[in-house]
């Protein structure tokens, strides 16, 4: 890479961790602050990552959108500014770029240029293939901020399409049970739909209604997902079993309730990366564990940070010891930044009790 420029200002001099989340001092300006700002660039639309309320708001496009139909569009920032990947805008002297980071619809990687230092926020990504959004793209840099949610050597996740062709080979053993898949309903949801078109399943898929918005979002924003259907709500006490032979994606808190024991002995499937974990496979009762993730395993991390050739990675959250650990005996210098507010479930903090608890009153 190119060494950085002679007297080019060390970056813990200019990128600063705060209580509200990562902060650019010259250019005044926070990266997925945990709390309304006056000037915010998001990454991301999962919640952990957007909030609602900030003033100034810099994100892609489609996590401005995303934004929008998650809080209304008078709560996704009252100054929004689209910046499309590639494209850069300068404040104070900061120059910001969005790259494509390969997690979700939208996600990017912000890229900080200051005086001839660069800090790259890579947000959550993938290096996976992943039909539903732009591939990462590798910005050599002089630090790379990454999380580390799966950073442990077990966590290797297997080729999504492997694991979409075991849920379609349990559809083909038992035809005569609902297949209910939890998946959150950024991202994961649309993928694991994209990826059952590829293999060739064209039958409607049913939807939990926490899941149609964002269904429909990204139509919109040109994923095509063929043919939806919403489960049937207010079915009659004593209403035979529903949607046998079926696939119903809901988010993961719905997928072991009342709500989804209205349907045909149902195969519980979950995907996520956690599934690697058999024992959190047992605790949520998944019958069918699907090893889906939206985040880099252990290779992917170790192989990004070579790639960035960053002398220096900070580490967000998650697995942040093992991460430094490893980059250590490479020659690299790893900090963990213990940021408050991240999740390592994508979503955790948003699941939608209310619709659940609708589904599942006994009706009239
Ligand atoms: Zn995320
Ligand atoms: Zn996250």
């Amino acid at each position: 890479m190119e060494a950085p420029a002679i007297g080019a200002p060390r970056p813990d001099s200019w990128m600063r961790v705060t209580p509200l989340g990562l902060y650019c001092e010259p250019g005044d300006f926070f990266i997925d602050p945990v709390r309304a700002v006056d000037h915010a660039v998001v990454s991301h639309g999962h919640a952990d990552h957007a909030r609602p309320g900030h003033d100034a708001l810099l994100a892609t496009p489609e996590t401005l959108a995303i934004m929008r139909s998650r809080f209304g569009a008078e709560n996704a920032g009252r100054r929004p500014r689209p910046l499309p990947y590639g494209e850069s805008v300068t404040r104070n002297g900061v120059t910001v770029t969005l790259r494509p980071a390969g997690h979700v619809l939208g996600s990017a990687q912000v890229v900080l240029d200051w005086r001839g230092s660069r800090v790259v926020v890579s947000g959550d990504y993938k290096r996976a293939a992943d039909p539903t959004c732009a591939p990462f793209e590798p910005v050599r840099c002089d630090v790379f901020v990454t999380e580390a949610t799966f950073a442990l050597p077990v966590f290797h996740h297997p080729p999504a399409e492997h694991e979409i062709a075991r849920l379609l080979k349990s559809l083909t053993v038992f035809p005569d049970r609902a297949h209910v898949v939890g998946a959150y309903a950024l991202g994961k949801s649309q993928r694991i739909i994209k990826l059952l078109r590829q293999a060739g399943y064209e039958k409607p898929i049913f939807l939990h209604g926490a899941l149609w918005n964002l269904c429909a979002l990204y139509e919109e924003l040109g994923i095509a997902l063929g043919p939806l259907e919403p489960v049937p709500k207010g079915l009659k006490r004593g209403h035979p079993p529903i949607l046998a032979g079926e696939i119903v994606l809901a988010p993961p808190s719905a997928e072991a309730t009342p709500w989804a024991r209205r349907m045909a002995d149902p195969v519980t499937c979950a995907a996520s990366g956690w599934m690697t974990v058999r024992q959190r496979a047992r605790l949520r009762g998944v019958e069918l564990p699907l090893i889906v993730s939206d985040h880099a395993d252990w290779g992917e991390l170790l192989a990004t940070c070579a790639e960035v050739e960053a002398p220096e990675v900070w580490v967000t959250h998650g697995r942040d010891d093992a991460l430094v650990h490893a980059l250590g005996l490479r020659g690299v210098r790893g900090r963990a930044l213990h940021l408050v507010g991240r999740d390592e479930d994508d979503e955790a903090a948003e699941l939608p009790v209310a619709e659940e608890a609708a589904a599942t009153e006994p009706a009239a």
